[in-house]
């Protein structure tokens, strides 16, 4: 892919956006950053693009910036319907994401793409590993840690890319094309994002798998009535069930899981002794299992994958254990289906959940019943805590609203019984209080350890 004397516009600068811009340079293309944020200016990031001869446009957004762009590249957090977007649309100026963008630049490695409403960064990370293990040359990133962008001009000697993909990055792709993919589950998220239309955002991330190059094949974690509503799907369908035996896919056979690739062979691989908690879980290692097998990771690899994962950080991270309660970490949990999982492996009416942050227009009626039976006492922040009151107080023997996350620990810390345990599991994303998740929990880690035993 050549961009000399091509004029590219990158909204957005962000971990993407700035891999993205990056990626422009080395094509050889003309770069500029908008963001509407000024302080951006400050960053690290902003001075090392400045260096290599990006032009940074920082403050309100121009419409002329973006009508003199030949291609127009945002990033994932970018509401596609700005009117300056909307406008050089209607001009006929291209506009796709930085994966597209990576894609489109990255030549000789293969592309296993992992979407669905919750598990992605574990399936991904834990697929990674699989692969490793097996003996491939591996590029994990995408969503989670980095941007393809930043391998897409020199892959050194990686052999696959395995990538996490959201639905905002699924909404700004074009010709992109997965050699393997996988849907972990579908539940509801991001409805401010899709204007409250549930099957809009289920059309996003089903779109993954008409993605696929021909022979491509795709692991799929939600029912087969909900994938059949799609139509023009010609993929090879692996399934997977906690609950069913299937002929081809990986199901769960008391702590086993088995996996059959539809020649009437079988494989089975023990899930005690794994180092990830949670029924959950089990459903990300069915997923994860039979990508790793589809792509042609061998058994060995993929048990020694499947046992020495270690779970990532924000993930009912256990922080410590003080006066006998334990604390955990599940900051990553911005979606009701994420919090009832997490629950869900906690005993009854034993859990005091902080919970709470920036409304994602989900409702939490998805909570309720996990909530009625683990939590004795709610801790409510930020911005979702009336609504959230509203819709679980019947649910709780007591809901108290705090004004800060320390004021919540601290009050949670005072009210916990030796055995109960402390979980930070917000239901919400954290952009009212925090950064982002990794900085909620950061914090939370972070009063936890300064309480006095
Ligand atoms: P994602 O990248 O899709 O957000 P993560 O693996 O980072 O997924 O996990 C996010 C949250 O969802 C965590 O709170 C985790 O405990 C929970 N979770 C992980 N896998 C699943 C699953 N298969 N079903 C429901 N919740 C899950």
């Amino acid at each position: 892919m050549n961009l000399t004397g091509t004029r590219v516009l990158v909204v957005g600068l962000g971990r993407s956006g700035s891999a993205a811009a990056r990626l422009c340079v080395s094509l050889g293309g003309e770069v500029g950053i908008v963001d509407a944020k000024q302080e951006v200016e400050k960053s690290e990031q902003a001075a090392s693009l400045r260096k290599l001869g990006v032009e940074l446009i920082l403050g309100p957004h121009r419409s002329r910036d973006f009508l003199e762009a030949d291609m127009i590249v945002v990033s994932p957090g970018v509401p596609l319907d700005l009117p300056e977007l909307e406008n050089a649309r209607s001009r006929d100026i291209e506009i796709i994401g930085e994966l597209e963008l990576a894609y489109r630049a990255l030549e000789g490695v293969k592309i296993a793409a992992v979407t669905g409403t919750n598990g992605k960064s574990t399936v991904t990370s834990w697929l990674g590993k699989m692969l490793e293990d097996s003996g491939f040359k591996v590029f994990t990133g995408g969503n989670l840690g980095s941007p393809l962008a930043e391998i897409a001009s020199d892959p050194g000697d990686f052999e696959w890319a395995v990538i996490e993909v959201s639905s905002f990055q699924l909404d700004t792709l074009d010709t992109f094309q997965a050699d393997a993919a996988c849907l972990v589950n579908l539940s509801s998220d991001h409805l401010n994002r899709y204007g409250g239309d549930l099957d809009k955002y289920y059309r996003s991330k089903i779109s993954l798998l008409q993605r696929l190059v021909p022979g491509g094949k795709a692991v799929v974690g939600p029912d087969e009535e909900t994938i059949s509503r799609v139509n023009g799907l010609n993929a090879d369908l692996y399934f997977t069930s906690m609950d069913r035996e299937l002929d081809k896919g990986a199901f769960l056979d008391g702590d086993v899981v088995v996996w059959r690739d539809g020649s009437g062979r079988e494989e089975v691989y023990p899930l005690d002794g794994i180092r990830v908690s949670g029924i959950h879980n089990k459903a990300n290692a069915l997923c994860t299992i039979a990508m790793a097998r589809l792509i042609g990771a061998g058994m060995d690899g993929v048990r020694s994958g499947l046992m020495n994962f270690d779970g990532l950080p924000h993930r009912m991270e256990p922080v410590g254990k003080i006066n006998g309660v334990s604390y955990f970490n599940d900051s990553k949990a911005t979606n009701p289906a994420a919090v009832a999982a997490g629950l869900s492996g906690f005993e009854d009416g034993s859990v005091l959940l902080i919970a709470g942050g920036r409304d994602k227009g989900t409702g939490f009626k998805e909570l309720s019943d996990q909530v009625a039976r683990k939590v004795r006492i709610l801790l409510l922040l930020g911005e979702a805590a009336d609504s959230m009151e509203e819709e679980l107080k019947n649910k709780v023997p007591l809901v108290i609203k705090c004004k800060s996350l320390k004021e919540a620990v601290m009050e949670a810390a005072s009210r916990a019984r030796p055995h109960d345990s402390v979980l930070l599991s917000p239901a919400c994303a954290s952009y009212d209080q925090f950064d982002n998740f990794e900085h909620r929990g950061d914090v939370f880690r972070e009063i936890v350890r300064s309480l006095n035993p």
